[in-house]
């Protein structure tokens, strides 16, 4: 039985970035703003979170407790000095009690397990009204001494369209109210506004190492050979090292196996079929696409470390030894680059049927070199 129970206060990773942040608590010098910022799936939001509880955790030394009445209402995401802002839809199709029960439901989600990816689907900005009625929350009297506390997930969502919400943030950052501070998480700091970047106080995370990934998985998955098979095929990033957990190896075996079949070989139909699966998961279920993607860059990797005499996978060997026989000049440095590319382009609003058949059509020119 698979049990991912786990609250953010538990979660012991990046320890040498840890007692770093903490130590502005025990200086008496806690900063304004921050910017946690690094690749997807090291760890940014669950240490944000616990980082946002130990701010206001009277118990603290070098974690938060995670019992007393300010961290219990933070990891039910209840406590009212702390807001946490996240993308959503500005799509009209979904009402607002849908986003709201969408919205609660994820939070429940995310409570239990901090790696768990907040999703609201169509979502891809944060809208100038919220940021409006946070600057009314945070300049009301507060209630008790706490801190207030704002977090920002997907922070790079402020500066799409407009920039207006990012304009709206950077005029609060320019006066911050009293004893509040902003930790703003992005997996795309280059995407932030230079104004914001500055008035932060900006966290490097770096991947996460293996030997982190496996003894977390460990704490709820017994199958070892699968918890090696996730955290090797993750390249760090534990969202994806959970995913491929739940899904089990044969499962993901699957959707590698389908993929690099459809890339391998010209035919009329499978192409046409990846083109609209993939076209229609770029608008309703990026998380998904990118995941998908990001499995076959992954396997791309172990093909390219089998041809440079590496050892792969023990689950790739096979298929690894066909793909090299048939294409044994294949520049897979290109076609990993034209992965990056394919996995960005929903973000760029191109037209993804266009953009998804000249990925083919690449691919397979770089295979046969
Ligand atoms: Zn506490």
């Amino acid at each position: 039985m698979v049990n991912e129970t786990m609250t953010f206060t538990n979660v012991k990773m990046q320890s040498a970035l840890w007692e770093r942040v903490i130590l502005s608590k025990k200086n008496n010098r806690i900063g304004s703003a921050y910017l946690f910022s690094g690749p997807n799936g090291s760890a940014k939001e669950a240490l944000a979170l616990k980082f946002s509880a130990y701010l206001n955790c009277n118990e603290s030394t070098m974690e938060p407790c995670g019992i007393c009445s300010s961290c219990k209402r933070i990891i039910a995401f209840q406590h009212e000095n702390h807001h946490l802002i996240v993308p959503i839809p500005s799509d009209k199709q979904i009402s607002d009690s849908d986003k709201r029960n969408i919205l609660i439901t994820e939070l429940k989600i995310k409570s239990n397990n901090p790696f768990h990816k907040i999703s609201i689907p169509k979502a891809k900005t944060i809208p100038i009204s919220i940021i409006r009625n946070l600057k009314k929350e945070l300049f009301l009297k507060s209630v008790d001494s706490d801190r207030k506390i704002v977090l920002i997930f997907d922070a790079h969502a402020l500066c799409t369209g407009d920039a207006s919400s990012a304009n709206a943030i950077l005029k609060i950052l320019e006066e911050p109210p009293n004893n509040t501070t902003f930790i703003l998480v992005s997996d795309h700091k280059a995407e932030l506004l230079p104004t914001i970047l500055s008035r932060c106080q900006i966290i490097n995370f770096p991947i996460l190492q293996n030997d982190e990934i496996i003894s977390y998985l460990s704490s709820y998955e017994s199958d070892s050979e699968l918890v090696d098979f996730a955290a090797e095929l993750s390249e760090g990033n534990m969202n994806y090292a959970q995913r491929i957990c739940r899904n089990g190896i044969n499962d993901i075996m699957q959707i590698i196996k389908k993929l690099v079949a459809t890339l391998m070989a010209y035919n009329e139909k499978n192409w046409r079929v990846f083109i609209q699966e993939y076209s229609r998961m770029a608008n309703n279920n990026l998380n998904d696409y990118k995941f998908h993607f990001f499995l076959f860059q992954s396997w791309l990797k172990q093909a390219n470390n089998s041809h440079i005499g590496l050892n792969e996978i023990p689950a790739f060997e096979e298929i690894i030894k066909n793909f090299n026989s048939k294409f044994p000049d294949a520049r897979l440095d290109k076609i990993n680059c034209m992965v990056e590319d394919i996995m960005n382009a929903p973000k760029n609003n191109f037209f993804m049927p266009i953009q998804l058949t000249n990925f083919l059509i690449g691919v397979r020119k770089n295979l046969l070199n």
